[in-house]
């Protein structure tokens, strides 16, 4: 059989060699369906075109019965192959290869009786020899799964004509003879090279249908782990910024009550330690919201010079504290304003200044931005981070991109750091359509650069952060829905050494039975609490017609927060753990907002 030579056998993988017959077999069906139209046809073309059944009576109507008989069987065959193949494959097989037997070895006999009663000379011998020749090529396709059922079936049609050839003993007979050994022969070749060509393409064709599907499991089971690894992200980031939150909370105001110098050295470090672990939340936090394709990008207005200024004066100590310079460089021709995402370009332009001083001890490290010139209303803004550090191998210069990847691991011991720095900043800057690219040569120094197309801002817009955040002004009364005793003292504390009033309630259902009975001037409502949730006690209150300024606090810093939070009902959102700034600038944009009276 064929398949041996294609490598497989029905020992090897016994399961996939019945699925394949079973198909082959199938198929075989219906194209054999096909040749049943045929010999009813045929014999009809017969029996009207010439007079062989009136002139021998009883033997050819015996032989068209017969064929008759095994074309009706053939149908049943055909028609019951579910049940019988399910049954018993061997016993369809069987029954098949012998109706094709039956009317083969007919047809060649009838086809032979004619030749013998008609002779050479008639016209009859001709149609006979165009017959022949084409229900058996038409036969040897149908066979084509079956290569032994497509040889039976020559050999039962070629045996009884080249015996007939061979019995009138003529020139003409023996030519006749000889010639349908030469057709027989060559039917068998070109069923032979058909059966082997259809063999190897199911085979290649089941094995790339086993891939596929296999390629689809495994898509399958990464993608539900790629969610659960998320969801468990979500609630990590959930769980672990609470504390978090109380945690910088506290110190903040522990540094502020009075300790002594060395006490306050130790909250300093604790800070500094809380900050680094925050940190490293956050950059895992990104990395999931990214993969995730939770991460949207805002399009506001921002000052590039800006931006670029702001990440210089955050890392200047740092810069200063290791004697390298720290130069900005801001060409002329870059916009005053473009429309972009300035948090998530400080965040990028941020990691990639920090490494440089991370890994530079003498010279400079360098930010510049320069842009192309100003077509359609956009503008190619490209940023480069270069120093004169320790620099990168070219081997490890693609890699470092990667998650989690750093040059070599002593890195981690002497510089800290997760390896996550770069994988995010590469994703932002592709999520802003550009592409962080790399030149750097080790102990000469790096060169971190990207291209943004950026639209233009002409309009006087405002830079993004501009605001003066600090205080809201005048002392405000504010309701705290928050469930959680060590955040509502973080919020309290905070507030009320700015002269504010803070009214505490543990749930949703408290906070609207006290604004129903007291008067505030906002609301800052945690969302996770027993009862009645932030954003559902929004609805309520909304529904009830309250119109107060209502900001959301969220320990879950994944994306579609804020826009829930704002469905809702809310006008404003900070995540936990948030800075005293933060929360006054959002309480500030919120009572300009609604339009409350500020001081
Ligand atoms: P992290 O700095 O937290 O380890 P990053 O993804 O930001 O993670 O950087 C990955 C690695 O790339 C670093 O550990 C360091 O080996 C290498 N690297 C990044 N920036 C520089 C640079 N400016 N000079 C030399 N090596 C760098």
């Amino acid at each position: 059989m064929p398949y041996r030579m294609l490598g497989f056998s029905p020992e090897d993988d016994p399961e996939r060699w019945h699925r394949l017959r079973c198909f082959a077999d199938r198929e075989q069906g219906v194209r054999l369906s096909h040749a049943l139209y045929v010999y009813p046809v045929l014999l009809l073309l017969l029996y009207f075109t010439t007079t062989i059944f009136q002139d021998h009576p009883y033997w050819i109507w015996a032989m068209v019965s017969v064929i008759v008989f095994a074309l009706g069987l053939r149908v049943v065959i055909l028609v019951r192959f579910d049940s019988i193949y399910q049954k018993d494959p061997r016993l369809w097989r069987l029954l098949l290869a012998l109706t094709v037997l039956l009317i083969a070895a007919f047809c060649g006999v009838l086809a032979a009786a004619v030749i013998f009663t008609y002779g050479f000379d008639s016209w009859v011998y001709s149609l006979v020899i165009a017959w022949v020749a084409g229900i058996t090529a038409g036969a040897v396709i149908s066979f084509t799964p079956n290569a032994l059922l497509g040889r039976i079936q020559v050999c039962s049609v070629f045996f009884p004509i080249i015996l007939t050839g061979l019995w009138l003993g003529t020139a003409h007979g023996y030519a006749f003879a000889f010639s349908s050994v030469i057709f027989a022969v060559f039917l068998f070749v070109q069923g032979d090279r058909l059966n082997t060509a259809y063999w190897k393409q199911l085979v290649d064709r089941d094995r790339e249908a086993t891939i596929n599907r296999e390629l689809e499991t495994a898509k399958k089971s990464a993608e539900t782990a790629n969610r659960a690894k998320t969801q468990f992200l979500a609630n990590m980031s959930h769980e672990i910024r609470t504390p978090m939150h109380g945690i910088l909370g506290m110190v903040q105001l522990l540094q502020h009550s009075g300790v002594n110098p060395q006490q306050s050295d130790y909250l300093r470090l604790l800070h500094g330690s809380a900050k680094d672990l925050l940190r490293v939340l956050n950059d895992i936090l990104d990395l999931s919201k990214i993969e995730a394709g939770k991460l949207a990008l805002e399009a506001i207005p921002f000052s590039p010079g800006r931006v670029t200024e702001d990440v210089a004066a955050v890392l200047s100590t740092q810069a200063h504290d290791k004697q390298v310079e720290l130069r900005i460089a801001v060409s002329p021709t870059v916009p005053a304003f473009v429309l972009g995402d300035p948090v998530r370009l400080k965040q990028v332009l941020l990691n990639l200044v920090a490494n440089a001083l991370k890994f530079t001890d003498q010279g400079y490290v360098e930010l510049s931005v320069e842009a192309g010139p100003v077509f359609g209303g956009h503008a190619d803004l490209t940023f480069h981070v270069r120093d004169t550090g320790i620099g990168i191998p070219a081997a490890q210069q693609r890699d470092i991109f990667e998650a989690f990847a750093q040059v070599d691991g002593s890195v981690t011991r002497r510089h800290g750091g997760t390896g996550l720095g770069l994988s995010i900043s590469a994703q932002l800057v592709e999520l802003m359509r550009g592409r962080i690219e790399l030149i750097s040569e080790p102990g000469k120094g790096s060169d971190f650069f990207f291209t943004l197309h950026l639209p233009c801002e002409t309009i006087g817009a405002e830079p993004a952060g501009d605001a003066a955040p600090s205080d809201p002004g005048r002392p405000l009364k504010i309701l705290l829905a928050e469930d959680n005793s060590l955040n509502q003292i973080v919020a309290v504390r905070l507030l009320s050494k700015h002269g504010h009033h803070v009214h505490v309630v543990p749930n949703g259902r408290e906070a609207i039975a006290a604004v129903e009975s007291g008067h505030f001037d906002l609301i800052l409502m945690d969302n996770q609490m027993p009862e009645l949730c932030g954003i559902e006690a929004t609805q309520l209150l909304r529904g009830n017609g309250c119109a107060l300024p209502i900001v959301g606090i969220s320990a879950n810093a994944l994306l579609g927060d804020r826009q829930r939070f704002l469905d809702a009902g809310m006008d404003g959102y900070v995540a936990k753990p948030f800075h005293a700034e933060e929360l006054y600038a959002e309480i500030r944009r919120c009572l300009q907002a609604s339009r409350m009276p500020l001081q």
